[in-house]
């Protein structure tokens, strides 16, 4: 009866290697600090997951920006161009310039989702890892490429570990999924042609593994999760038996996770593997179905405590659940370990000093859930007896848990019970709140407008540290926020911009702002996770019932509002990117999480609209990034996700015009969805795909008012206003004229003003010009 684990966070308990990766790219550190960083994170995180009581450590699971960038330069996938020859060992050059292009600059808009990049190499494109808010790089193959190995990481970090005293378990990205998740560089052919010529590749690391001492290695399959077609199905089923005893005595772990295997589970028990790990946090009633299927041979590993969530375990129900495994199988086929990779939680609960003690006492980091790992794999080995009192302990936090009054507002029950159909409407379709709206608004043609922040400059940041650290006193601090808001404004006026925005400047990020100012959201100081590369994000924590306790954004919106004669655009978040960015409670449905953040988002829209302005916008960038793996499970999401943002936009009346905003997706399979949103405007990234999203209005009539970005800003290149009318002139052949925005494709608060002001001159250049074209 092991207890293991199947990943480590990357970045450092005080995100060390963030720091180490940034001193090393800006040119003040050599590669030689950076590695000894890196490896002395390896060795302090071994070293506290034996501590935590950990049996089989995972190494490989480290990685300097990404492991599916690992993976492919492993095995030689490297587009060329990056200043790599074919033989030879991977230099960090070309390894960093595939992860973050070279000659042109890498940009977030801040909220740690966002990638772009200049005019250089490019990088690898960036794509979502499953549902995580984890990003990997997305490998390029070409038809018929090679693929050798280029050196053998994982047998080097298995015998770094073993220099430190572990008998680690290696852990590579399985053939399949790797494969999965690339794409082929001319968009045609399927990469899983290719894995014939990966297979030896893998094979040899096999075989390096098991003469350099290992006996397991953990291939992680996440791919396994997904709605597979019949060829992936066999390929699984060739690659396996390829790789089967290819390094006796090595067993290979085949680890999935992220949800239940559900129609793959026989394919995944038919493998001929040695083990299997089965994410049971995700989908606890796969393990009946496993334990009858799986041959008597199979090792299980019974991914029991959640890696993605910060909730401590309820180790009497995950004990259950092993004693049922238990009754099964013998002890020695039988392995505890979290659901997944602990890449996705925070370190370290202990650092926590300043949360309150009750909350914390709910809460498990990573090094936390492995210590509940441990104590669920003691439990089998030296009986329940031995961990009766964990389990009790256990049952107490649950029980504070529940019964907490934090927990449950009797108030935000009865409001979600009180409601109906009605608070998801408009009161009038859009044609007529169309009409309403212009007769309120008189905006010109092509009106112009930005998506709400504009920069935050170091005098920003420091005066909201000098507020955190209580150097300067909150009337201060907020004298300071209305000169910047008085600023804007004229500079808004001055440079031509239709509807304004008071620029967000008491805003430190679009989802922690707001979770500071609604009950039932924790913030932490370190709960970083690695988002990508070196940027992570800190999101907030939603342990209770939500509610409003006073306005939010009412008086900076109306004080912007007071300042000009033009409509000041209101600015908030909306309810599903408030729960998708933060960890949320896992003792009530998502989705009545969701609705509670919709009428408490309502309840300020309303506000604002009564404090006098006229548009208010809500974003939802992450609207695209909830969508559920399985096809089966997207419908139902979106059709609750639609609703939310519909309670939250529709308690104004016709004349108020709503606004939403995304970013930093694909919509186009989605925009049917989009569209039910019924927002009267969306402001839509665009500019970085030259409009791509435009074609899906080749068929779909978007029936709204839409602002396609005309301006990367995730670029620090300022477009000509020549090339953004362009873009206006090629979105007015799929939209008509008179429902299009002119406005950039995210906020500007990374940009420098230096950048600004040119850019928005031009973006109103273009839509000036345009409005001289149309009234000839
Ligand atoms: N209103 C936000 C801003 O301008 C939107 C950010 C985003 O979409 N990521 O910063
Ligand atoms: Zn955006």
């Amino acid at each position: 009866m092991t207890a293991t684990s199947l990943g480590f966070p990357r970045i450092g308990a005080r995100r060390e290697l963030k720091t180490a990766l940034e001193r090393f790219w800006s040119g003040q550190a050599d590669e030689a600090s950076l590695r000894a960083t890196a490896a002395a994170l390896r060795h302090r995180h071994w070293a506290l997951q034996r501590e935590a009581g950990i049996d089989t450590v995972p190494c490989g699971d480290f990685s300097l920006y990404d492991h599916v960038l690992d993976t492919a330069c492993a095995v030689g996938a490297i587009p060329p161009g990056y200043g790599w020859r074919p033989g030879e060992p991977v230099s960090l050059e070309t390894y960093f310039a595939l992860a973050r292009g070279r000659g042109g600059q890498e940009e977030g808009c801040g909220c740690g989702h966002e990638h772009g990049q200049g005019t250089g190499l490019p990088a690898l494109d960036m794509t979502k890892w499953f549902d995580t808010n984890y990003h990997n790089l997305t490998p390029v193959f070409r038809p018929g490429q090679d693929f050798a190995p280029t050196g053998f990481p994982a047998v080097e970090s298995f015998e770094e570990a073993r220099q430190a005293g572990f008998a680690a378990r290696p852990v590579l990205l399985g053939p399949v999924s790797f494969l999965l998740l690339g794409r082929m560089a001319e968009g045609d052919g399927d990469p899983l042609d290719l894995l014939p010529g990966l297979l030896p590749v893998y094979a040899e690391t096999l075989r390096r593994l098991a003469a350099a001492g290992a006996r397991w290695v953990q291939m992680d399959e996440p791919c396994l999760v997904l709605d597979l077609g019949d060829k992936a199905r066999a390929a699984y089923q060739s690659a396996y038996q390829a790789l089967a005893g290819v390094a006796p005595p090595l067993s290979l772990l085949l680890t999935t996770y992220f949800g239940g295997l559900r129609d793959n589970l026989d394919l995944a028990l038919r493998l001929p593997v040695e083990g299997l790990h089965l994410d049971l946090v995700r989908a606890p009633e796969q393990l009946a179905p496993a334990l009858r299927a799986a041959p008597a041979r199979m090792v299980l590993s019974l991914g029991l405590v959640d890696g993605r969530n910060v909730w401590r375990t309820d180790l009497r129900r995950a004990f259950g659940l092993l004693r049922e495994a238990a009754a099964n199988r013998r002890p020695e086929a039988l392995l505890v370990a979290p659901s997944c990779s602990l890449l996705h939680s925070p370190i370290d609960l202990e650092q926590e000093t300043a949360l309150d003690p009750e909350l914390r006492g709910w809460m498990a980091f990573a090094r936390q859930k492995l210590e509940e790992v441990a104590i669920l794999a003691r439990g089998l080995r030296e009986g329940p007896g031995t961990i009766e009192p964990a389990l009790r302990d256990s049952d107490a936090r649950q029980e504070s848990r529940r019964a907490s009054p934090r927990l449950h507002d009797p108030a935000v029950a009865a409001r979600l019970a009180a409601g109906s159909a009605a608070d998801a409407t408009r009161q009038a379709p859009f044609p007529e709140r169309q009409a309403a709206q212009r007769a309120r608004l008189r905006l010109p043609p092509y009106p112009t407008t930005s998506i709400g922040s504009l920069p935050q400059t170091a005098e920003i940041r420091a005066a909201r540290a000098r507020f955190r650290r209580g150097e300067l006193d909150e009337a201060g601090y907020e004298d300071f926020l209305r000169g910047r808001i008085v600023e804007a404004i004229r500079w808004q006026e001055e440079a031509g911009i239709d509807m304004p925005v008071h620029g967000e400047f008491e805003r430190n990020d679009m989802v922690e702002h707001f979770a500071e100012h609604l009950s039932g959201y924790a913030v932490t100081k370190h709960g970083w996770v690695q988002s990508y590369g070196s940027r992570c994000v800190k999101p907030p924590i939603l342990y209770g019932d939500v509610s409003r306790p006073a306005p939010m954004t009412v008086r900076w919106s109306a004080y912007a509002q007071s300042l000009t004669a033009r409509p000041v655009k209101g600015m908030l978040t909306g309810p599903v990117t408030m729960m998708q960015w933060a960890f949320v409670r896992d003792d009530i449905p998502a989705a009545t999480v969701r609705r509670q953040l919709a009428y408490a988002l309502r309840d300020e829209v309303v506000e604002l609209e009564a404090a006098g302005i006229a548009a208010v916008q809500i974003d939802e960038p992450a609207i695209r990034e909830g969508l559920p793996l399985r096809r089966a499970d997207r419908e139902a999401y979106l059709h609750d996700a639609v609703e939310c943002f519909r309670i939250a936009a529709s308690g104004v009346g016709d004349a108020t015009q709503i606004h939403t905003h995304m970013c930093y997706s694909e919509f186009n399979d989605i925009i049917g969805s989009i569209a039910a949103m019924d927002a009267d405007v969306i402001s839509i990234e665009t500019a970085r795909s030259r409009m791509a999203l435009l074609e899906a209005f080749a068929d779909f009539r978007y029936p709204n008012e839409i602002g396609p970005g005309v301006w990367d800003i995730h670029s620090p290149r300022v477009p000509e206003a020549e090339e953004m009318r362009r873009l206006l002139l090629a979105a007015a052949q799929r939209i008509p004229a008179d429902r299009l925005w002119v406005n950039p494709d995210c906020g500007l608060k990374t940009r420098r003003w230096e950048e600004v002001r040119p850019a928005i001159a031009n973006m109103v250049a273009a839509a000036r010009t345009l409005r001289a074209q149309a009234a000839e």
